[in-house]
């Protein structure tokens, strides 16, 4: 089934400004971008995104989506604690929390970014992580046209 990412996008941010005081800004080229993806997963994939940039980060929020030839990159930026280098490795496996003394206060169970990456997995896409320690985090997903 093939799905715009801009409205979704859209979407998942008019929900997460309902409940929290935080400005996502969101950057596009183009309207309408569409990927052959299940809805209802990505969807789920940017609520993980977003929920842990709003959990260990205060100030804005960026969010890019570019479309490729080969794909489509969306992008979601944080200027929070980051994740340190070692540990970014392990960010993935189920259950596992960076320094879980900085991590209790935010509460979650480290599932997050494992269910986001078996999702990328099951659409043939990509999701890396770019993180700079006291500076802030970028997750990277990319959608294969086909
Ligand atoms: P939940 O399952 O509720 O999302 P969680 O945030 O602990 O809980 P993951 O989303 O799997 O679980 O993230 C794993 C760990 O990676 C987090 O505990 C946190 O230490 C680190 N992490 C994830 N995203 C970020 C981020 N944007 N900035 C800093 N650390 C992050």
């Amino acid at each position: 089934k093939s799905l715009n990412v801009i409205t979704l996008c859209q979407n998942v941010f008019n929900q997460f400004k309902e409940v929290y005081d935080r400005e996502i800004d969101f950057h596009y080229q183009e309207d309408s971008i569409m990927v052959i993806a299940d809805e209802l997963k990505i969807k789920q994939v940017i609520i993980i995104l977003l929920d842990n940039a709003i959990k260990y980060s205060t100030d804005k929020i960026d969010v890019y989506v570019k479309d490729q030839l080969d794909s489509t990159v969306i992008r979601v930026k944080d200027y929070g604690i980051g994740i340190p280098e070692n540990e970014i490795e392990n960010i993935f496996e189920r259950f596992y929390r960076v320094d879980k003394a900085r991590s209790r206060e935010t509460g979650g169970t480290g599932l997050g970014l494992s269910i986001a990456k078996n999702i990328m997995n099951q659409h043939n896409g990509e999701i890396k992580v770019v993180s700079t320690d006291g500076k802030g985090t970028e997750v990277v997903l990319s959608l294969p046209k086909r």
